[in-house]
Formats: structure tokens, C-alpha cells, sequence
């Protein structure tokens, strides 16, 4: 293993979640080179915002050269690049983010969507490494989708990214800020399951331990928790099945920290995919860069874009 040079290329990698902030760097043997993980501010100015960011950003390429910066972010963003999910991301919401960040390293950061980021770095480096024609679901606090066709992300009409986690779906209500009454995103993100899950419990912790436990009563037999997880996949199966069948997708990666929980959920996901249709069963996989997934597609992405734009 060679030591790492003092000037050596970093393509810096930030993946802008509700809870949590992932920064990266890659180098240019495509390793990565150091990780950093830190709370995403729930509030600030704009100017706290970007020296968040760019504090942060000088201390994961410490010792290196930055080549490009990439920004996966949860939520829309619009054609400005300004990220617009107040539910998510309030503080940075509305903020224009680049230019402040710009100045301080002359480079124009990429920034898009997180499903995208997350589908870049799994198609390059993970679970879609033999499948550019994938359909990535991302399942945290939200539902992500994103479709690459030969690699690329499918785009809007305007060149924005399609939210395909707000489908309408079969079921009880399940109203959901978007409008619709009975929304996919509502009743399949990582959310929902932990809810499931919680429900479970007279001393639920309301947090992920709660599907943690109940993963584990699953596995002993227990009729209520095998139930729950059941109910789930088949929520998640009702719109995947909708995409698959808007898409023709040929392969599907589930990311997101939903994902950790697929062999709990994915049978009968995998059941109620074989009763909607039957050109299934595809493959159904789970994510393989685990956390760092959507850091590292969004370190790609600032390369990509950083390359193409010399
Ligand atoms: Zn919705």
C-alpha cells in the first residue's frame, strides 16, 4: 500500500441527510481515504450553513488536494441547486449553498438528489457494479427512488429528479404531505417500519432498536413481529411493483438504513411481487456500501461533473 502523497486528488464526497451529515474523500484509486461523520444542523444563517460545510469539508481533505466536490442531498432540489425539503433539511432549505462554497475552494460543487448519489455509488462500486440498468429504492425517513439507464440517472422533462417515493397505493388512508391520501412513502420508508416495529412494545425506544428487536422476535417465531414484517414487505412490494411496472426494471438495490432489515421483510416482498405479476421474480438486492453509500456516489458525481466540465 503506497502512503498517501501530500498533494495527492480528493474527490470530496457530502451526503446531506435529515439526521445525520457523511463527508468522504476519495482518492484517485478510487479508495477512500478518510470518513467523517456529524450531526446535519437543524438551524443557522446561511453563512453558518456553508462554514458548516466547508469546515468540514477542509478537514476531510487535510493533507490532500480537492479535486471536486459532490452533494448528495435528501429531498428535491431545484434547477438552481437549491435543495427545497422543508420537512427534512429546514435550515438549508431555500439556501443557496454553492456559490459560498465555490469561493472558498474554486470549485463548483454537483449536488442532486440523495437516491441519486446512493444509486451512482452502488452502480459503480456495489451492489449494480454488473447491472448499470438499475432501479435504486433508498428507505430512511422518506422513500428515495432513483432509475439508472446505462448509468445514467432518468431525469424530469426539466431535468429534475423524479420523486417516485410518493406513489399512490391500496391500503387504509395514509395521508401524506404531498397530497395524496393513501402515499407509498407514508407506509414503506424506514419510518413506518420503525413505527411497526415500536408498536410492538410497551417500552418502545422509538428508534431504530425497536425494529432491532423485533427482527429478533421474528427469528425466535414470535406470530406478531413475523406478522409486522410480513405487513411491511407487502406495503413495499404495492408501489415497487408500481415502478417496476413504469420502469421495466430488471434489478432493484434497496438502500437506505431500511435496508439492514431486508432478510426480515424481503420473503414476503418477494411473495407479493410473484402475485401482482408474472414477469417477476427479479433480482431484489440490498445495498452493499452500507452508510457511506450516498457520500461516496456524491464524490463520483463532483468528479464526473468536474471532469466533464474540462
Ligand atoms: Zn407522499
Amino acid at each position: 500500500m503506497s502512503p498517501a502523497t501530500p498533494l495527492e486528488n480528493l474527490a470530496v464526497g457530502i451526503d446531506l441527510g435529515g439526521t445525520a451529515t457523511r463527508f468522504v474523500a476519495v482518492d484517485s484509486r478510487e479508495q477512500v481515504r478518510a470518513r467523517r461523520i456529524v450531526g446535519t444542523p437543524r438551524s443557522g444563517n446561511p453563512e453558518q450553513l456553508r462554514r458548516f460545510i466547508n469546515q468540514n469539508v477542509r478537514t476531510i481533505a487535510e493533507g490532500g488536494q480537492i479535486l471536486s466536490i459532490g452533494i448528495g442531498a435528501s429531498g428535491p432540489i431545484d434547477a438552481d441547486g437549491v435543495i427545497q425539503n422543508p420537512d427534512t433539511l429546514p435550515a438549508f432549505t431555500g439556501v443557496d449553498l454553492l456559490p459560498g462554497i465555490e469561493r472558498e475552494f474554486h470549485h463548483r460543487p454537483a449536488i442532486d438528489n440523495d437516491a441519486v448519489t446512493a444509486a451512482l455509488g452502488e452502480a459503480r462500486f456495489g451492489a449494480g457494479r454488473s447491472n448499470p440498468n438499475m432501479l435504486m429504492v433508498t428507505l430512511g425517513t422518506g422513500i428515495g427512488v432513483c432509475l439508472l439507464q446505462h448509468g445514467q440517472p432518468f431525469r424530469a422533462a426539466d431535468g429534475s429528479h423524479p420523486e417516485a417515493g410518493h406513489l399512490s397505493i391500496s391500503g387504509p388512508d395514509a395521508p401524506c404531505y404531498c397530497g395524496r391520501s393513501t402515499c407509498w412513502e407514508q407506509v414503506a420508508s424506514r419510518r413506518a417500519l420503525q413505527d411497526a416495529a415500536s408498536s410492538l412494545f410497551d417500552d418502545a425506544r422509538d428508534s431504530s432498536e425497536d425494529i432491532d428487536r423485533a427482527s429478533q422476535l421474528a427469528s425466535t417465531g414470535d406470530s406478531a413481529a413475523i406478522e409486522m414484517f410480513a405487513n411491511y414487505g407487502r406495503r413495499l412490494a404495492d408501489g415497487l411493483s408500481n415502478l417496476i411496472a413504469a420502469y421495466g426494471a430488471n434489478f432493484v438495490v434497496i438502500g437506505g438504513s431500511g435496508s439492514n432489515y431486508l432478510p426480515s421483510y424481503g420473503p414476503a416482498l418477494r411473495e407479493h411481487l410473484l402475485e401482482i405479476q408474472d414477469c417477476f421474480p427479479i433480482p431484489i438486492v440490498g445495498a452493499q456500501l452500507g452508510e457511506d453509500g450516498g457520500a461516496i456516489g456524491a464524490a463520483l458525481l463532483g468528479r464526473d461533473a468536474t471532469v466533464a466540465g474540462h
